[in-house]
């Protein structure tokens, strides 16, 4: 798979003499893939996302998006527009009074021609089923439709990955639902890279890989999978495990074994059911 974001030997601190935020960081992100970021509060997360669009600097150590490096000046504006970040806070990213002049925003700031970018609203606010809500006012909507129209409008100015820091966090569970499932299917129908930034692990269940970060370094790496084959670890990492997690290991306690390989609730039941017509 191609390499899309490098990132080498990577430390950084907010302030000399202060603890490393980040310590000795290597991973690459691939195309098309959805790479989940998983750590408890402070494991140094949303540090991560800054340096990976150019937001923060790094001390040591590099990150390069498809050839260009946030070290360079010149090149950091190539890399603003290839890494897209959604942030927590629903309310802290819509700027405009409607959402079409949300998502017109950014493109105006590329200089896109009027034709072009009218074609993109319509088509990012499509993938995100927010057709009939290009008059709203932003501020009316709810938590879930915010996240998904400021996920619009990085669509829209055709990033090479989406970064989702905490996107879901201060949602409702319905809001939540609606942001992962639209995601979701971006990455899997659209191609759409994700690098999803969670502490729910709920949510990383559903990505094509983990990284566990603790304390500023790289712990863990792995399918989910193997990630949640030992689940005491990530409980010691100070993570709660997704409930199909702790289904399996309650029904091991009872004698019934589960595969490894059914990590979503879709999956567990399906597996319960065939193990139930067994029976
Ligand atoms: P996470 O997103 O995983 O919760 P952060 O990346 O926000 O973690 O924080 C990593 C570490 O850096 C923490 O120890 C945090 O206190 C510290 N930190 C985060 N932001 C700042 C800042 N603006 N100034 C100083 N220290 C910070
Ligand atoms: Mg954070």
């Amino acid at each position: 798979m191609k390499e899309l974001i490098k990132v080498a030997n990577l430390s950084f601190q907010y302030d000399e003499g202060d603890e490393w935020a980040l310590q000795g960081i290597n991973l690459s992100v691939y195309k098309g893939e959805w790479l989940a970021i998983v750590g408890h509060n402070g494991s140094g997360k949303s540090t991560l996302a800054k340096l990976l669009n150019g937001l923060l600097l790094p001390q040591h150590g590099s990150v390069v998006v498809e050839g260009f490096r946030t070290t360079e000046m010149d090149e950091l504006w190539e890399i603003r527009r290839r890494v897209g970040v959604v942030f927590q806070n629903p309310d802290n990213q819509l700027v405009a009074t409607t959402v079409r002049d949300d998502i017109a925003f950014g493109l105006e700031n590329l200089g896109i021609e009027r034709e072009e970018m009218k074609q993109r609203i319509q088509d990012s606010v499509s993938k995100v089923n927010m057709e009939g809500f290009l008059d709203h006012e932003p501020h009316r909507l709810s938590g879930g439709q915010k996240q998904r129209v400021a996920i619009a409008g990085i669509l829209a100015m055709q990033p090479s990955i989406m970064i989702l820091d905490e996107a879901t966090s201060m949602l409702d569970p319905m809001g939540c639902k609606e942001v992962i499932s639209t995601v979701e299917r971006l990455n899997h129908e659209e191609g759409i890279t994700l690098l999803s930034i969670t502490h729910d692990l709920e949510e990383a269940i559903r990505a094509d890989r983990i990284i566990v970060l603790n304390q500023g370094e790289i712990v863990k790496e792995g399918s989910p999978e193997e990630v949640f084959q030992n689940g005491e670890e990530l409980i010691r990492l100070g993570l709660d495990l997704p409930f199909s997690i702790k289904l399996r290991q309650k029904l091991l306690e009872k004698g019934i074994n589960i595969s490894n390989s059914s990590l979503t609730q879709e999956e567990l039941v399906n597996e319960l059911w065939t193990l139930h017509l067994k029976m």
